[in-house]
Parts: C-alpha cells; sequence; structure tokens
C-alpha cells in the first residue's frame, strides 16, 4: 500500500505531542473499509486483501511514512476546566494532501495506550465504532461538515466495559484534529510560544486567506466562530445533538468530531437530551447554540494575549466576536428553516412562523423528520392528513398550515422538490443504529451494512429502505446512548 504521508504537526514543537506506537491487534480483523473515502485521499490499495487492511488500519502494521503521535490537549468537560486531556485512546497515523489539494488526518481510534490514558485502557468497543461510522457517514451524506470513516476493524481482543466486549479500532479522516481545547492546553500553561505556533498551523491550514492580513488571530477566532454557528445551525436542522460538547470535542476546521452519544431525535423535543451522563442536560437539542458560544468564549481566553497587546482591546475584539456569533447563527438558522419550509425570500413573520411550527411539533410530539417531509409533500399538493396525522391530541395544526400557506403561496411540485433536497427522509434513528451494534456484536455486520446503506442518499425516498423511515415503536425507543469509552 501506498499512502503519500506529509506530516506537518509533526513539524510543530514537539511538547504539542508525543510520539507513540499504536498497540498490535491479535486478530485484527476488517469490519468495512471505505475504498471511495481512500480513493479521494489518495491511497493505493491495490492488491491488499481484506486481512492487509485489517492489519494496517488496525495498529497491527503501521504503513510506511507514518509517524504516529498523540495529540496534547485540555478542555471544558461539562463546565469544569481539565488541563490535561488529550488522545488518550487514539492516533494521529500521519496526514496526506487529498485529489483536491486539502490536507487531511487519518487517525486511529481504540489504537491502544498513551501518555494520556490516565486511567482509561486507550481501547475501543465495538459499538461506539459502529455508531461513529454510520453517524459521521451519514453527516457527510446529508451534506454537514464532519469528519469521516476510512475503516473499521475487529482487533479480535476483548475490551472490558460494564460487560466484555469485542475490541475494534476506528480510523477516522478529518480535516485537523485540533479543538479548542489544544489551544486551552498551552493557554493554561501560559506557554504563549506554543499557542502561537498553534495558532500560525491553523490559520495556515484552515484560514489560509488571513495569512499576512493585519490580525490574523482575530481573524481566526472570528472564522471559527463563523464556522461553528453555521455547522450548529445545520445540526439544528436535521435534529441533531452532539451530546458532548465539551471544548475538546470543537474543531477549529468546523467539522463536527467526537460521536460519542450523540443522537437523532425522533419526536421533536427542544429539551432533548440522550447522553446517559448529561444529567443536567447541559447539551440538551436547544442548548447547543448557546453552549457553542461559551465554548468560543473560552477559545478567545486562550488566544487574548495574541489578539491584541492592549488587553482591553483584545477583550472588546472578543466580545465582539460572540455577538457576532449570536447574530451569524440566528440568521443560518433562519435560513435553514426557510428553506426546510419552502418559503422563498425573507419576509417579516418568517421566524415567528417555523417557531409556532416547533411548538405545535412539541404540543403534538411529532417525529421531527417525517413532519418536514410531510409538509413538503403537502406543498406539492397532498392531503393535509399526512402532516396532521403525525401529530397527537392537544395540538390543532390547522392556524398554522392556513399562514403557511398564506405565506407560501400555491401547491407546486418545484417546491416540493426543494424542500426534499433538505429534509432527510432518512436519518440514522437510534433504534436502527442500537439494532445494528447488538448484530454486530454477535458477529452479524449485514444490519450495519444495510443501515450505512441506507443512509448514502438521505434525501431520497427508496422503496427498498422504506423501513428506515419510520420511527420506533414504543418497545423500540432508545432514551439513552452511552460513550462506551
Ligand atoms: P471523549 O469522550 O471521546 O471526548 O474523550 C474524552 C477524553 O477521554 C479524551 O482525552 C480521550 O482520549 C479520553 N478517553 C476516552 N476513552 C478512553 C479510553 N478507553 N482510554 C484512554 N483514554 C480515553
Ligand atoms: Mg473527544
Amino acid at each position: 500500500m501506498r499512502i503519500s504521508f506529509d506530516n506537518s504537526y509533526m513539524r510543530l514543537p514537539d511538547r504539542l505531542y508525543r510520539l507513540v506506537r499504536p498497540a498490535v491487534a491479535p486478530q485484527p480483523k476488517l469490519i468495512r473499509f471505505n475504498h471511495a473515502l481512500a480513493e479521494e485521499l489518495r491511497i493505493d490499495v491495490e492488491g491488499l486483501s481484506d486481512d492487509d487492511l485489517a492489519a494496517l488500519f488496525g495498529g497491527a502494521r503501521v504503513p510506511d511514512g507514518a509517524a504516529p503521535i498523540a495529540m496534547a490537549y485540555a478542555g471544558h468537560q461539562f463546565g469544569h476546566f481539565n488541563p490535561q486531556l488529550g488522545d488518550g485512546r487514539a492516533l494521529l497515523l500521519g496526514e496526506v494532501v487529498d485529489r483536491e489539494g486539502r490536507r487531511r488526518d487519518i487517525h486511529l481510534k481504540g489504537s491502544g495506550e498513551t501518555p494520556f490514558s490516565r486511567a482509561g485502557d486507550g481501547k475501543a468497543a465495538l459499538g461506539p465504532v459502529i455508531r461513529e461510522y454510520i453517524v459521521s457517514e451519514a453527516m457527510h451524506a446529508l451534506g454537514i461538515p464532519t469528519t469521516r470513516a476510512l475503516a473499521a476493524v475487529l482487533t479480535g481482543e476483548p475490551v472490558i466495559r460494564e460487560t466484555v466486549l469485542p475490541g475494534a479500532v476506528f480510523t477516522r479522516v478529518a480535516s485537523s484534529h485540533i479543538r479548542i481545547g489544544t489551544f486551552q492546553y498551552f493557554a493554561a500553561r501560559e506557554d504563549h510560544e506554543a499557542v502561537k505556533a498553534l495558532a500560525d498551523h491553523a490559520i495556515a491550514r484552515h484560514y489560509p486567506e488571513l495569512a499576512g492580513s493585519e490580525s490574523p488571530y482575530l481573524g481566526l477566532l472570528r472564522g471559527v466562530a463563523d464556522r461553528q454557528a453555521r455547522l450548529i445551525a445545520r445540526w439544528m436542522s436535521v435534529g441533531f445533538i452532539h451530546g458532548v460538547m465539551n471544548t475538546d470535542n470543537m474543531t477549529i476546521s468546523g467539522e463536527t468530531i467526537d460521536f460519542g452519544p450523540c443522537a437523532f431525535m425522533d419526536a421533536f423535543d427542544p429539551m432533548k437530551v440522550f447522553s446517559s451522563i448529561d444529567r443536567q442536560g447541559r447539551y440538551a437539542y436547544s442548548n447547543q447554540p448557546g453552549i457553542g458560544q461559551w465554548n468560543l468564549a473560552r477559545l478567545a481566553e486562550a488566544l487574548l494575549p495574541l489578539l491584541d497587546a492592549d488587553q482591553d482591546r483584545a477583550v472588546e475584539a472578543a466580545n465582539a466576536m460572540l455577538v457576532d456569533y449570536g447574530r451569524v447563527f440566528q440568521q443560518a438558522w433562519l435560513d435553514a428553516f426557510r428553506l426546510k419550509l419552502g418559503l422563498t425570500g425573507a419576509e417579516e413573520g418568517d421566524l415567528d412562523l417555523v417557531n409556532d411550527l416547533l411548538t405545535l411539533m412539541h404540543q403534538g410530539e411529532a417525529d421531527f423528520t417525517l413532519a418536514f417531509r410531510a409538509l413538503g409533500k403537502l406543498a406539492g399538493g397532498a392531503e393535509e392528513g399526512g402532516f396532521t396525522a403525525l401529530l397527537s391530541a392537544p395540538a390543532d395544526p390547522a392556524p398554522w398550515l392556513a399562514r403557511w400557506h398564506m405565506r407560501r403561496g400555491a401547491t407546486s411540485s418545484e417546491v416540493q422538490a426543494a424542500m426534499e433536497a433538505v429534509n432527510p427522509a432518512v436519518i440514522p434513528r437510534n433504534h436502527r443504529i442500537e439494532e445494528a451494534i447488538q448484530a454486530a456484536t454477535y458477529d452479524d455486520f449485514s444490519f450495519f451494512e444495510r443501515l450505512h446503506a441506507a443512509l448514502a442518499e438521505p434525501y431520497a425516498e427508496k422503496p427498498e429502505y422504506a423501513d428506515y423511515r419510520t420511527p420506533p415503536t414504543p418497545e423500540q425507543v432508545v432514551t439513552r446512548t452511552f460513550c462506551g469509552t
């Protein structure tokens, strides 16, 4: 196999990372390899068997040119600062420049202990690997910025959690693994030189247009805020709940990262929480935009010495960034929901129209995904019953439907098509992910494969995947998700 590594992170000051060898998987077995993505990354796998791929992406064999490192980072976890986190069960194998000239990280998760493992074993269980594979690829298919899945490999070694589970290694691809927490790690140590080196690296990599500008570090901060605002608006538009928006799980690139106890909502509830460890609901659906802003304030603090020699002016600039974040989010969110409702242009009452629909859906416990899909059909001339049947008793949709109709205009198949292009038909519903994980634990990967295939074109209503569009029955509902780390 040939991977043309070009490891730029290694050229940064060596206190940003530790060199680590991956653990050797005793009996690596390939679960899935993303050949299309490999091609995009110019990874040449010609002549390699599945066993070769399992050895290379399960840690048994380190590919030529790779220089595995564990990255140092800190982070606010549920609001509390932890000065030392870092890659405790993951390694950056190396970087490649893809076909489009974009630098991408190839990163193993579950590859054994590192100097950052703390009390952990450095391993990953099969369940979380399956979940991350499915959800990250689904996000990509939905058109939402995200890390990607390159490979999943069984290690042949059991890992011990609440029970004994099959161990696995996940290979993730990201445009980088620089997190807000990476800056916090060095800021907390008052290592301004490292913060600056990291900021310069991040600018060159993700915001090259800022190089040579008058205030590149303020530009970096504003750039991250802008991308995070737009990202979180996209999450909201598909009912996605990240679940652990700690500052170590927020990227500088603006990609979704770290699919732990994440989930897509079925019935709409603005305060929905799935994560078993989020007892206060800090990362509930509706809290996500505000948490994004809180995290950006932590990034601003870490960058403060770079922003302006005059610290009062630096604080002022950081505060202005936070205000702008709110504005950008609000606009991106409203734009996304206008599209979801087939509204063209911008009118005074649009915000109320969207909010009133969400209130109605909450009261009527409507399935988030199906409701927007049904509205699309309605806009194309279908009977109202397709939508109203999704709402339970207390909700009366008639007044809202009349307002929407007034705002939208005549029924048309173009409006329906436009709405269906932004309202997914298939999302990775929790009970289906759970089903795929359960089967995989017993060595049956057919559910995983089929779910993955159903999510490849999430905006299409394919008859062969009709069963993936239906919400869970009361017995199938999954109320809790776990990190599984
Ligand atoms: P996460 O929940 O993936 O955001 O991880 C939070 C922190 O815990 C990171 O520093 C991880 O590297 C670390 N961590 C999670 N699971 C393990 C594990 N099994 N072994 C060692 N470190 C871990
Ligand atoms: Mg993490």
